[in-house]
């Protein structure tokens, strides 16, 4: 699987699904995830709603409704707690189950925004190691996989420690 960093507004992107940062309720939030509801429209709540709810760590599976993408995968990222309470292991888990959700519908292209590092305070630099070790030893048959920086130093942040072309 290729890692490609990018800078964009994940509800923009044309992949086959994007993966957003809920809570345990999946009944919409800020953020990220605000801004997929609106994008997806009133049916996604509706979806996530059947889900009754998904705990830290996991992912579940909707439409994408409105968005772009084919499909959506809702991962719960924990929140920063001081990083010894097990913070890095559940973040890790919400990458492999986004991905475990891509190969269920075949997927060959997902977006990640930078689950937990808005409300949830995950330090931005801890948070983009532990993606990219993840996605790192992934096995899946997704092709790319997208790490969607809403911002210009998380953009950086990915380039660097991807070893991308023009990073600093
Ligand atoms: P969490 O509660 O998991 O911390 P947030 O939605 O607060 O989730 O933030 C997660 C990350 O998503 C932050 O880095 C934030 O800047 C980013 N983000 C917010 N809106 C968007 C968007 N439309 N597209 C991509 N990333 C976004």
């Amino acid at each position: 699987m290729r890692i490609e960093p990018i800078q964009a507004d994940i509800t923009t992107l044309d992949v086959d699904m994007v993966v957003n940062a809920a809570n345990t309720s999946l009944l919409g939030g800020g953020g990220v995830d605000g801004a997929i509801h609106r994008a997806a429209g009133p049916e996604l709540l509706e979806a996530c709603r059947a889900h009754g709810g998904c705990p830290t760590g996991e992912a579940r599976l909707t439409p994408g409704f409105g968005l772009p993408a084919r499909w959506v995968a809702h991962a719960v990222g924990p929140r920063w707690r001081g990083g010894d309470r097990g913070e890095a292991e559940a973040l890790a888990s919400c990458y492999r189950a986004a991905l475990a959700l891509a190969d269920q519908v075949g997927a060959s292209s997902i977006a990640f925004p930078a689950i937990s590092t808005g409300i949830y305070g995950y330090p931005p630099e801890k948070a983009a190691q532990v993606a990219v070790e993840a996605l790192r030893q992934a096995k899946t048959k997704v092709e790319v996989a997208y790490l969607v920086a809403f911002d210009r130093p998380m953009l950086d942040t990915y380039r660097r420690l991807l070893g991308a072309p023009g990073a600093q």
